[in-house]
């Protein structure tokens, strides 16, 4: 077994889509574990199906790689660019006589299938060509198979799973190489895992039987064999697999929802691993109790509320710089218009009293309208309907008492209330007409809050432009 500081672990999704929220997870996975170990963590874009693979798919792997802080060592391995490495190990495993060129032509595999199938056998192809001799050979196009063994157990040791026996019987003697030559999946993965030194292999559990059938190469090679993690799917909250009908599924639609990258990392963290009753942690607690002991044997079910609920947290325990430089990437992925410095620093001055109450970066902005907005003021439609007479009244009476306030946030109070006290009114009918003059809003921080933010000049300005409203 690797010393822990050896740990390398990868990601190699398949850039034949957008960026899946199950591929995050796992890529998580494996930076918390090689991180948190002192190892490493690389990236590896399997793009050796060329049909499928394309570069804008390669590009919102990045993306989303980047956008959740999830930095691999080196540059990106493109499996493509390793086609020879590929086949000469190929020709590696025929020299020493665990593979053969199999000639056999879609119509006999098809035709021996049948048969199988007719005479009730298994319908695993048996290659006549396994132990045929060279000289037998026709010239005709071949593929590359393996090899594989008829008798005994293949068993995978898996760290999650713990050990898993596969009968050599159903073991098949799959193809490495095509005969145009390209590698198959099975054959590059393992190559490409060996060359990279990937010690530790954490990847969905859909690829446990392949781990059987992968391991039959680092055998013949007499390479080592990595440490298996295969991690239990994601299901929906109704137990069915994750997909659009349950909500997003790619990472850019997190994004774009407003979610801050550390709630993800927790949540997603939590999507299937455990540390006791662990809800809300930090990025470093993550990384120094990341192991495979708390990695869930069943599927895990995605918690919309779970996640939303972390994600307030996150925002909340931010540093307010950080906190806006996240926000001003969040309005660039939507394409919204590029805030103005005068703005951005409203919004830092804002950010304690906004962070505090938003589970999301859009939630957080349209609680900050009261610092992005500018005067005159046009109050949205609750906000208009506080306004109301009577309400313009109380701003009109109540503005030389706040003239005369210390700008602070006990005078401020006293101030209020006092007004309170000598007009009989209750502090909510202040602070309703007062909140909409302020923020053009009905939701918004605190009216003391919103006050000390913008100062005393800007306060008083939108209370008078408010109270000689007229009505519309
Ligand atoms: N390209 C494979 C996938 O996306 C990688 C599997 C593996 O991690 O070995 O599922």
């Amino acid at each position: 077994m690797a010393d822990s500081t050896d740990v390398v672990t990868r990601i190699a999704p398949s850039p034949t889509g957008f960026m899946h929220i199950g591929t995050a997870r796992t890529a998580l996975f494996n930076w918390l574990y090689a991180r948190g170990r002192g190892g490493r963590f690389l990236l590896r874009i399997e793009d050796t199906d060329r049909a499928r693979s394309t570069p804008e798919a390669t590009e919102a792997i990045l993306r989303g790689m980047r956008w959740l802080g999830l930095d691999w060592d080196g540059d990106a391995v493109s499996q493509f660019a390793r086609v020879d490495r590929h086949a000469e190990v190929a020709q590696e495993l025929l020299a020493r006589g665990a593979a053969y060129r199999c000639f056999s032509t879609q119509e006999e595999i098809a035709a021996f299938r049948d048969a199988a199938k007719a005479e009730g056998k298994s319908t695993l192809f048996r290659s006549p060509w396994r132990d045929a001799d060279p000289s037998t050979h026709p010239d005709a196009p071949y593929v590359i198979r393996i090899k594989a063994p008829r008798e005994g157990e293949t068993v995978i040791d898996d760290q999650v799973q713990g050990p898993v026996t596969f009968r050599n019987t159903e073991l098949d003697d799959m193809i490495l190489l095509r005969s145009d030559g390209t590698p198959t999946y099975m054959h590059a993965v393992v190559v490409d895992d060996h060359d990279m030194g990937v010690t530790h292999v954490i990847r969905g559990d859909d690829h446990l039987a392949n781990a059987a059938r992968q391991s039959l190469i680092y055998a013949a090679m007499g390479w080592d064999l990595p440490i298996y993690a295969h991690i239990p799917l994601i299901l929906g909250p109704d137990g069915k697999k994750l997909s659009k009908r349950h909500g997003a599924t790619g990472v850019e639609e997190y994004q774009k929802m407003g979610y801050p990258a550390a709630g993800m990392r927790n949540y997603l963290a939590r999507l299937g691993w455990s540390h006791g009753d662990d809800e809300f942690f930090t990025d470093a607690q993550a990384l120094d109790w990341f192991d495979f002991d708390g990695i869930n044997k069943s599927a895990a079910r995605f918690d919309f509320k779970k996640l939303e609920n972390l994600c307030g947290q996150h925002i909340a325990a931010a540093e307010n710089d950080a906190l806006l430089a996240e926000i001003l990437s969040y309005l660039d992925v939507t394409g919204a218009e590029k805030l103005a410095p005068e703005k951005q620093d409203g919004l830092l001055r804002a950010m304690d009293c906004l962070k505090e109450r938003a589970k999301t970066f859009p939630e957080l902005i349209d609680k900050a309208y009261f610092v992005l907005g500018d005067r005159p003021f046009e109050p949205d439609e609750k906000a208009a309907k506080a306004l109301d007479p009577v309400s313009r009244g109380i701003l009109i009476e109540l503005t030389p008492h706040l003239q005369n306030a210390s700008w602070s946030r006990d005078g401020l109070e006293a101030a209020v209330a006092e007004f309170a006290e000598t007009t009989g009114l209750k502090l909510g009918k202040i602070a309703q007409p007062l909140r909409a003059a302020l923020a053009g809003r009905t939701v918004s921080p605190s009216v003391f809050d919103m006050m000390l933010v913008i100062g005393r000049e800007e306060s008083l300005g939108r209370i008078e432009d408010a109270a000689g409203r007229t009505e519309t």
